[in-house]
């Protein structure tokens, strides 16, 4: 009913040539370009696009909110090897997004080759957001969670810096606050919230958290849509689709058809994030970008 009006004053609009909405007389004249909406009830409605107006920012989830997860989603994520090329567009995009400490990185873009005579690849590296999480079994203080949409976060509120989850993850995904966080105002001025990771703590643990506040916009992850080459694809277990933004998948088709794989399955943890073989390559592997990620190795050994 409530659509149904809204699609009705949407053409009515479209033909007085003023804006619907707007009190009294507006200013604001019809651009006699329209565009297709999907209303909140799921129909279709067509509106000029001059009388859109942007929607300000979603207000924070509270903490159990966050810490509950998207009820109805199960979030996966593909890593499609084929297409890397060790650009670091995701990483950059992570970093400044999250505003990770200067020297730390939560994606690492690892160089790997399996064998003597076969040849190396580009390995970029999330956290696996397991379904069978060891970081989670062994916080004492319940600071880090799986979420049922399949989330694995970190309250930083909680956390009281042990490093337990460190020692206990096998893919060294974790990194160490060891210093200050450099923030800008606008970051070290809102409230903490560990679905947008932010503002980071000293003394606490930090990770990939697959963008919460973002797929909770129904915006992809920053990796995702940083990445020039469509490497990263995320999406929905339960739908069976992911996206890397530019082109959609059956998630259970890629995998299949592509030989997708996960990183140490015999461990049990069950990771969220499968990778794709890196076979008929985008684009030639080159050499003397491996010690870029010195500092990952300095973090982790500190
Ligand atoms: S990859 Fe490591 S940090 Fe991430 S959920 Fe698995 S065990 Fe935990
Ligand atoms: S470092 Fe923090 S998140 Fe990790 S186990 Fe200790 S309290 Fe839990």
């Amino acid at each position: 009913m409530l659509s149904g009006l809204m699609a009705t004053a949407a053409i009515a609009g479209c033909n007085t040539k003023n804006n619907p909405f707007a009190p009294g007389d507006s200013q604001i004249k019809a651009s006699g370009e329209t565009v297709k909406l999907l209303s909140v009830d799921g129909e279709i409605i067509e509106m000029d696009k001059a009388f859109l107006k942007p929607v300000p920012d979603l207000p924070a989830v509270s903490n159990s909110e966050a810490r509950k997860g998207i009820p109805g989603k199960k979030f996966v994520m593909v890593i499609d090897l084929s297409r890397c090329k060790n650009l670091k567009k995701c990483q950059s995009a992570c970093n400044h997004m999250h505003q990770v400490h200067p020297g730390q990185n939560w994606i690492k873009v690892l160089s790997m080759e399996e064998s003597d005579h076969t040849a190396p690849y580009w390995e970029p590296t999330t956290c696996m957001h397991c379904d069978e999480p060891p970081c989670v079994k062994v916080c004492p203080v319940d600071a880090t969670f799986k979420r049922e949409d399949g989330i694995v976060l970190i309250d930083s509120d909680r956390c009281i810096g042990c490093r337990f989850c460190m020692a206990a993850c096998p893919y060294t995904t974790r990194v160490f606050n060891w210093e200050e966080p450099v923030l800008t105002k606008e970051v070290a001025d809102q409230p903490y919230s560990c679905e947008s990771s932010m503002p980071q703590k000293k003394g606490t643990v930090g990770k990939c958290d697959f963008c919460p506040d973002m797929t909770r916009k129904g915006q992809l992850p920053h990796c995702v849509s940083a990445c020039p080459n469509g490497v990263f694809m995320f999406g929905d277990m339960n739908e069976d689709s992911v996206t890397n933004g530019a082109e959609t998948f059956r998630f259970s088709e890629l995998i299949k058809d592509k030989a997708g794989y996960r990183l140490m399955e015999d461990l049990g943890t069950k990771p969220r994030v499968y990778y794709l073989p890196p076979a008929s390559r985008s684009f030639p592997y080159e050499s003397g970008l491996e010690n870029e990620n010195a500092a990952d190795k300095k973090n982790q050994t500190k």
